[in-house]
């Protein structure tokens, strides 16, 4: 931790707690929970499960999200520095930060310094939605629903998707520890909610068609939001829907055996890598017809039913052989192995 002292000890600016070392400023970790819980509310008022989305539930979803936007850029900006939230930064003064005695900067301007001074990159659509969902949060403060509610609720759907990925990129990587659990589990609760919010579901599996396009192949149905979003990599894999990630095969393996809609399955002998991983039924989004295709959750090798049959002497499945005159077809090499010494006898 020492190394990481900054060269601006001298300017006497900045407390630094005794043993603390100089690092970039920390993230506020309360100003982050209340960006997380603002989206919370977002999702109950949005949730299709609890009840149906009437025009109350939309204004309060709306002015919450609003709400969770301005939180979250903000406290972005404010761990680059605190000055940075300042309407006019170069009139910011530490007690005036510090009594919170200050006009703070806009949407907008928060997210111009976000791109300009910390580097995030932004879409057009990204800075469009935001800037739509800021007028719809004023018409519904002063005037109530004027816009169609359809409308209103699909371009809150577009934000809530543009926050989540923002705190998933932007804040879970800063944080650490007993904050970075506590995080996690706000977000697991409300990444929960957000499953059943379709103008969300809608906005982020379009924009998965383009993120996923060439990626076929490996993508699968997500144990934990049951969304084609999962890629699988050897030994893992990553949710492009809902973040999750198994570094883990095993782990991913469990997960799947445990998600609704595959009662039966168990892992089975992989015929490549040996470990007990391999999963009849897996599909895949490049042949979403086929059903009974073998994937191994360890090495990653997929296999076509028909290329595989159980092993006449220990019934693992392997790859069926040509029946070639005088040896036995389909045996695996460790039957094969002690099979051979009977045969020359
Ligand atoms: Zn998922
Ligand atoms: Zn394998
Ligand atoms: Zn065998």
């Amino acid at each position: 931790m020492d190394d990481e002292r900054s060269a601006d000890t001298g300017s006497g600016r900045r407390y630094v707690p005794p043993g603390r070392s100089l690092g970039p400023p920390q993230l506020d970790f309360p100003v982050v929970r209340n960006g997380i819980d603002y989206l919370a509310s977002v999702v109950e008022h949005l949730d299709e499960n609890q009840s149906a989305v009437g025009p109350r539930d939309l204004k309060y979803a709306v002015l919450h999200l609003q709400a969770a936007v301005e939180v979250l850029l903000k406290a972005r900006l404010q761990r680059e520095h605190w000055s940075l939230v300042f309407k006019d930064p170069g009139r910011a003064t530490r007690e005036d930060f510090n009594g919170s005695a200050f006009e703070s900067c806009g949407t907008v301007a928060a997210v111009e310094r976000l791109r300009d001074i910390v580097g995030i990159v932004f879409d057009k659509k990204e800075t469009d939605g935001l800037k739509a969902l800021a007028k719809d949060r004023n018409a519904l403060q002063h005037y109530g629903l004027t816009h169609s509610a359809p409308a209103v609720e699909a371009r809150a759907g577009q934000v809530l998707d543009f926050l989540m990925r923002f705190l998933e990129r932007e804040f879970l990587p800063l944080l650490e520890g007993q904050e970075r659990e506590t995080a996690l589990q706000e977000m697991a609760s409300v990444a929960a909610g957000v499953k059943n919010i379709s103008s969300y579901v809608r906005q982020r599996l379009n924009r998965l068609r383009g993120e996923l396009h060439g990626l076929e192949s490996q993508t699968t149905q997500c144990p934990d939001c049951e969304q084609m979003a999962l890629v699988v990599t050897p030994g893992g894999g990553h949710c492009h829907f809902c973040g999750g990630t198994w570094h883990d095969g095993e782990q991913l393996l469990f997960a799947y055996l445990r998600s609704p809609g595959t009662p039966d399955v168990v892992g089975r002998g992989c015929p490549q890598c040996h470990e007990f991983a391999l999963v009849t039924g897996v599909v895949f989004a490049d042949s979403p017809e086929v059903s009974d295709a073998l994937y191994c959750f360890c090495c990653g090798a997929r296999h076509a039913a028909r290329d595989l049959t159980p092993c006449a002497g220990c019934s693992r499945p392997w790859f069926v052989e040509a029946d070639v005159a005088g040896t036995v077809a389909n045996l695996c090499p460790d039957c094969r192995e002690q099979l051979e010494p009977e045969d020359a006898e």
